[in-house]
């Protein structure tokens, strides 16, 4: 259809180039807006979060794909589902491509609350592929509740042997000296002196709101739930609580939209399951639909739980250590049912909840499989990543690894060594110094 073109050279050429960069710098700038709550933690993260969401909106004018990767439980979901709505709306604003979404952003559920290399090798083999099949940019990498710790070090450098950005927003224990090497932006609570507190999704939904203006009260009740969802032990979840319930949620309500959101992650396993998920949290989705979903998952999920519970309670070992505290263990592998919900780690959860119900604090609660243990403690001093290391010196040969939170959290080992290693373990926790102060606060 074109006759004649004249290429732009020297001066004019740079002059419509400038002016294309300044017009995207203003158009990436992102919304103005406060807090949802007054709270000096988020105050301080807001400048880290504003630098993110001018990150996306630049990649969305540039057209380059944006991978979401998140922690696939409550929390995760409450971070990343509003922050897909955002760009899926600020795609929307851009490209008159109706379909233009469906290539630029994907929201994939990592199992693991860090960054695996199975999932770092799928993500860095399909952006290849949409590279080399349908000419689209290297995307951008989002990760939302996942990717501070050392553990993702390994599929972060993966990554980066390719022009792939990764911006970071999590708050479990971070390793900064390990991962901001590889990482373009690292958005974490501890890096600011708080902590898990600050959930992942109670940052994100601040950056929904600065990413996509006009937001309204549509997540008013996100937060809470993310709160919820991950026991954050915040004075400002009373706030949270508060938003919510003026945008018509019950608090008995909301924690059966997370207990039901846990339910659909482990049922979803690898997909993102948009339109369901969307539903179920009433973001982007259809609150008459949350109403009849939401009460009916929970039912179901509390009904497997109890399944599960009346299956390993019995087989549940107890003794006191010596520093008084109440120990627990369950070999999960024999005594509770396999592949269905709850899976191991929630299970060892809700025995461990139940146990500081019965016993009052400090407990500990380990459960079990042939290769790993999933590690609990309210009240209790633990340094679990710390503990890893131990074990890692002590027994060369039984290939320990895992890590998590400090109190909470799960390692591996090989198979053979695994009664060496629980007695070791058991030995480090009755050793671990009773702290009023301390609790569980992630289950998975
Ligand atoms: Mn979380």
């Amino acid at each position: 259809e074109i006759a004649d073109l004249d290429a732009f050279g020297g001066a004019a050429a740079e002059h419509v180039r400038d002016r294309l960069a300044a017009s995207v710098d203003e158009r990436a700038e992102p919304a103005d807006v406060d807090p949802l709550v007054d709270w000096p933690a988020i105050r301080e993260l807001y400048p880290d979060l504003r630098e993110v969401a001018r990150r996306l909106r630049r990649t969305v004018l540039e057209s380059r794909p944006i991978r979401m990767r998140h922690h696939a439980d409550g929390d995760g979901m409450c971070a990343s589902v509003p922050v897909q709505l955002a760009l899926e709306r600020f795609i929307d604003d851009i490209h008159a491509d109706a379909e233009a979404k469906r290539h630029l952003l994907k929201r994939l559920p990592s199992k693991a609350p860090y960054y695996e290399m199975e999932d770092a090798t799928r993500d860095l083999n399909f952006s290849l592929e949409d590279q080399a099949r349908h000419g689209q940019k290297l995307p951008l990498l989002l990760m939302l509740d996942n990717g501070s710790t050392e553990e993702d070090t390994p599929a972060h450098e993966t990554i980066s042997h390719y022009d792939i950005p990764i911006l970071v927003v999590d708050h479990h224990h971070p390793d900064p000296e390990a991962v901001d090497p590889l990482v373009d932006h690292h958005v974490n609570p501890y890096l600011y002196g708080e902590d898990y507190r600050v959930t992942t999704g109670m940052m994100c939904v601040e950056l929904a709101r600065m990413i996509a203006p006009g937001m309204g009260d549509e997540l008013d009740h996100v937060p809470a739930i993310a709160g919820i969802s991950d026991r954050s032990k915040a004075e400002v979840m009373s706030d949270y609580l508060q938003l919510a319930r003026e945008a018509g949620y019950e608090e008995a309500f909301l924690h059966d939209v997370s207990e039901a959101l846990d339910y659909e992650a482990f049922w979803l396993r690898y997909d993102a399951g948009r339109d369901l998920v969307n539903d179920v949290l009433n973001v982007g989705g259809d609150p008459e639909r949350q109403r009849e979903l939401v009460p009916w998952l929970a039912a179901r999920a509390e009904r497997d739980v109890e399944r599960q519970l009346d299956a390993a309670e019995p087989h549940v070992e107890h003794e006191t250590v010596s520093s008084g505290a109440q120990l627990y263990r369950i070999d999960v592998e024999n005594y509770a049912h396999r592949f269905t919900y709850p899976a191991p780690g929630k299970t060892t959860g809700e025995i461990h909840d139940r146990k500081v119900e019965e016993a009052g604090e400090p407990v500990i609660t380990i459960g079990y499989g042939p290769d790993f243990a999933v590690l609990r403690s309210d009240g209790v001093r633990m340094d679990i990543p710390n503990m890893v290391a131990e074990l890692n010196e002590a027994f060369p040969g039984a290939g320990v690894s895992g890590g998590g939170h400090l109190v909470v959290g799960s390692i591996r080992f090989v198979s053979g060594m695994r009664e060496t290693i629980l007695d070791a373990l058991v030995e480090k926790m009755a050793d671990a110094e009773i702290d009023e102060e301390l609790h569980s606060s992630l289950t998975r």
